[in-house]
């Protein structure tokens, strides 16, 4: 992993203000587990600076779960088989052979 510089994310990039409370949260759902089959839920955040007014959405924490930590068995998802739809093309419009006035 790089190491990277933790950093709050409460704390507003453009003038280092420390903001308390996002405006707003909201959960991101991966729709794809991991290899243990956990399903990883971000939980975001919008801030607003009160100083300087900046904007900003920031990951407030990360939840894994569907899964046991550490013991139990792995579970691999079963590979789904394509399914191969055929579309019959047979029915063609046809010609209507009506006798027409003569
Ligand atoms: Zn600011």
């Amino acid at each position: 992993m790089p190491r990277r510089k933790k950093s709050e994310p409460g704390v507003c990039p453009q003038c280092g203000t420390k903001v308390g409370d996002p405006d707003r949260t909201w959960t991101l759902v991966s729709p794809i587990p991991d290899k243990k089959g956990r399903i990883t839920v971000t939980v975001m955040g919008s801030f607003t600076c009160p100083n300087c007014g900046y904007k900003w959405r920031a990951v407030l924490s990360k939840i894994k779960t569907g899964g046991d930590e550490g013991a139990g068995p792995e579970e691999e998802p079963e590979p789904r088989e394509g399914e191969v739809i055929e579309i019959d093309l047979d029915e063609i419009y046809k010609e209507v052979g009506g006798g027409g006035p003569s």
